[in-house]
């Protein structure tokens, strides 16, 4: 529980919520550890966000207590690419860290992206 004028990182965690089924996804795949969604503004044809459905804040969060969480969202990863239809076209997986990475969702994501070429290095 949040005392007043302090902030819950799960109840203010948007992913949290989702999880939860507070609010709206468009739900792809589920395992008992994770959750896979379309990003809300897709940067590709198939923009796919994998997340652990515990509050992991960002890699930097990450101990090899994670191992067997880890090995899930990139199952979860190659799966979403079959069901998509991007796994032998190939397809990006991005994972941002703090500002200069572009983080934006303090809950630990993948970014799947899929269904055009990808430049190299990215912007
Ligand atoms: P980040 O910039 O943290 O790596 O990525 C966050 C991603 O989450 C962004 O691509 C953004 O569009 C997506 N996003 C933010 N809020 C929501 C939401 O409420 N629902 C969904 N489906 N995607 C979201
Ligand atoms: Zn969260």
């Amino acid at each position: 529980m949040s005392s007043p004028g302090s902030l819950d990182p799960v109840a203010d965690c948007p992913f949290c919520h989702i999880v939860a089924g507070t609010r709206a996804a468009r739900f792809v795949w589920e395992t008992d550890a994770v959750v896979a969604f379309r990003d809300i503004a897709p940067a590709a044809p198939t923009h796919v966000l994998i997340i652990p459905r515990s509050h992991v804040p960002d890699a930097l969060s990450l101990g090899a207590s994670h191992a067997a969480l880890l090995a899930e969202l990139f199952v979860v990863a190659r799966r979403v690419a079959e069901a998509e239809g991007v796994a032998s076209s190939g397809f990006r997986l991005v994972l941002n860290v703090g500002t200069d990475g572009g983080n934006t969702v303090n809950h630990l994501h993948l970014h799947l992206l899929g269904g055009r070429p990808m430049s190299w290095p990215p912007g």
